[in-house]
C-alpha cells in the first residue's frame, strides 16, 4: 500500500518506519528540513531503541523515504496518516494549528481519493474540523474528490516505541466509512496476524478514548503520589503498598509507582485538554483537575526534601542529578520532572551536576542559558565535589550504582532517591543516609 505520514516526530517516524517494515511504501513528511536531512543521511533526530535498524532497513529497501515537498507527499499516499504535534494552548485545551494545517496542505494538493488518518491526539470534534479544512480547500480549488477521515489514535509508548507498534494491545479506529474501514484493517493486519485487536467505532468515542487511556493512567500515578506523602507521615512503605494492591487483579500492577511526578508530551497536556474539553461541554472533570494540582505539587518533593536537609539557602552547595528524560529510554526532555527540580536548586542558590544516559544534548538545548548548571559526562564524574545526590529519571544504569564509589564522592553521605530505586537497609549498610518517595527515611 502506498502510504503518507505527515510528522515524522516520535509517533510519525515510528508509524512509517513501522508500516514501511510491512512492506507498505511509506513516505515521511515533516516541514523541518533538518530532521528531514538527517533521514535523508540515514540518521535518526530522536533516541528510539530498535528505531534506527528499522529506519535503515527500509529506507535500503527503497520503501522508506523523507521529504519536506508537499505536494509530492499527498501524490504518493492513499492512507495519509497526520502525526503533527498538539501542544497545549495557552487555556490548556490542545493547539490544533498543526493538524490542521497538513489536512489543508492535503486538500490543497490531492488528486484523487484520500484516506485522511488523525494519529495525533485530538480532542473529540476534530475529525470534523479536518474534514471541514479539506473541504474548504477543495472546494477554493473547484474540484470535487471523495476522501474519508478516520481517527486512529496512537498508544506507543517512548522508549518502547517500535515494539509497541509491532506489538499493539489494541488499535482503535473510528471510521464511519466503509472503504476507509477496510484499508485501515489491511493495513494493520500484518500486527495482529493472531489475534484481531483492531476495534472499529466511532469517530468522537476514538479520539476520546486516547485522552481518557492517559487520563486514567496519569490518575493512577497521582494517586499513588498522594497516597506517598501519607505514607511518609503515618510511617507506611508505599513500597509495600504498591505490591498489596497491586496483586489484585482489579487493580493491577502497572503505573502504581509514586515518584516525582508524571511528565512527558503526552499525560500533562492530555490532561488540562480533556479537563478544557470538558469545562467547554459544561462538566467539570473534578478527578482529573485534582490529578493535575496533585503532580505540579509532586514536582517539588524531592527539593523540599533537600530544603528540609540543608536549608532554603542553598548557596555554595552542589547537587548531582542523575537521569533528566522524563522517563528512561528517551531523550524526550518535554515536561520532565528534572527541569523543575534543577530550576528550584538553582533558584535557591544551588550549583547542579547533571548526568543522563542519552538526554544531555536535548537538555542542554532546553536547559540553555542556566548559571549553575554543568553537564557530567559520567555518572560518577556528576557525583564530584557535590553534596548530595538525587535521582530523578529511572535508568537502568542506575538501578546498581557503585555506592562505595558515591559516598567517597559526595561531601555528605546522602541520596534523595525521586524514583524508589533501592532497598533502604541495603544504602544504609554503606553508611548512607536514604530519603526516597513515600518510605521511612533511614539517617
Ligand atoms: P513531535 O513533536 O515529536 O513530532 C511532530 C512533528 O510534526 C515534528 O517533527 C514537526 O516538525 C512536524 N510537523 C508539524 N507541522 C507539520 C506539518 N504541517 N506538516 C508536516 N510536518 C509537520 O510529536 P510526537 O511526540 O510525535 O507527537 C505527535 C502527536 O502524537 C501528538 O498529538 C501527541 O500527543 C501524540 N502522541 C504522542 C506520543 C508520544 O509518546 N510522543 C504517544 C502517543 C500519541
Amino acid at each position: 500500500m502506498k502510504i503518507t505520514v505527515v510528522g515524522a516526530g516520535y509517533v510519525g517516524l515510528v508509524t512509517g518506519a513501522c508500516l514501511a517494515e510491512m512492506g507498505n511504501h511509506v513516505v515521511c513528511l515533516d516541514v523541518d528540513p533538518r530532521k528531514i536531512e538527517m533521514l535523508q543521511r540515514g540518521e535518526i533526530p530522536i533516541h528510539e531503541p530498535g528505531l534506527d535498524k528499522v529506519v535503515q532497513r527500509n529506507a535500503a529497501a527503497g520503501r522508506l523515504s523523507f521529504t519536506t515537498d508537499m505536494q509530492a507527499a499527498v501524490a504518493h499516499g492513499t492512507l495519509q496518516f497526520i502525526g503533527v504535534g498538539t501542544p497545549p494552548d495557552e487555556d490548556g485545551s490542545a493547539d490544533l494549528q498543526y493538524v490542521l494545517a497538513a489536512a489543508r496542505n492535503i486538500g490543497r494538493h490531492m488528486t484523487d481519493y484520500k484516506v485522511i488518518v488523525d494519529k495525533s491526539t485530538v480532542p473529540v470534534g476534530t475529525a470534523d474540523k479536518v474534514r471541514a479544512a479539506v473541504a474548504d480547500e477543495l472546494k477554493a480549488r473547484g474540484v470535487d474528490l471523495a476522501f474519508a477521515v478516520v481517527s486512529n489514535p496512537e498508544f506507543l509508548k517512548e522508549g518502547a516505541a517500535v515494539d509497541d507498534f509491532m506489538r499493539p494491545d489494541r488499535v482503535v479506529v473510528g471510521s464511519d466509512d466503509e472503504r476507509a474501514t477496510l484499508l485501515m484493517r489491511a493495513v494493520y493486519a500484518p500486527f495482529m496476524r493472531n489475534k484481531d485487536k483492531l476495534q472499529v467505532m466511532d469517530v468522537r468515542s476514538a479520539e476520546f478514548t486516547k485522552y481518557a487511556a492517559n487520563a486514567m493512567l496519569a490518575t493512577r500515578i497521582s494517586f499513588m503520589n498522594e497516597l506517598s506523602r501519607l505514607a511518609e507521615r503515618v510511617g507506611a512503605d508505599i513500597e509495600a503498598v504498591r505490591r498489596g494492591i497491586g496483586a489484585d487483579p482489579r487493580i493491577g500492577t502497572h503505573f502504581l509507582y509514586a515518584g516525582t511526578g508524571y511528565g512527558g508530551s503526552c499525560f500533562p497536556k492530555d490532561v488540562k485538554a480533556l479537563v478544557r474539553t470538558g469545562r467547554e461541554y459544561g462538566v467539570e472533570l473534578q478527578v482529573l483537575q485534582s490529578v493535575e494540582d496533585a503532580n505540579e505539587r509532586q514536582k517539588s518533593v524531592l527539593v523540599d526534601k533537600v530544603k528540609a536537609r540543608f536549608g532554603d539557602d542553598l548557596t555554595g552547595r552542589t547537587f548531582a542529578i542523575w537521569g533528566l528524560a522524563f522517563k528512561p529510554n528517551t531523550d524526550d526532555m518535554r515536561e520532565a520532572p528534572s527541569r523543575v527540580i534543577i530550576d528550584a536548586l538553582l533558584e535557591a542558590g544551588a550549583k547542579v551536576q547533571a548526568y543522563d544516559p542519552v538526554a544531555r544534548e536535548e537538555a542542554q538545548r532546553v536547559l540553555t542559558g542556566r548559571a549553575g548548571l554543568a553537564f557530567a559526562a559520567d555518572p560518577h564524574a556528576a557525583l564530584e565535589g557535590a553534596d548530595a545526590l538525587l535521582i530523578v529519571t529511572e535508568w537502568g544504569e542506575f538501578r546498581n550504582p557503585d555506592f562505595d564509589g558515591i559516598k567517597a564522592a559526595l561531601k555528605q553521605p546522602v541520596i534523595f532517591d525521586g524514583r524508589n530505586l533501592y532497598d533502604p537497609a541495603l544504602v544504609a549498610s554503606f553508611g548512607l543516609d536514604y530519603l526516597s518517595i513515600g518510605r521511612p527515611a533511614v539517617t
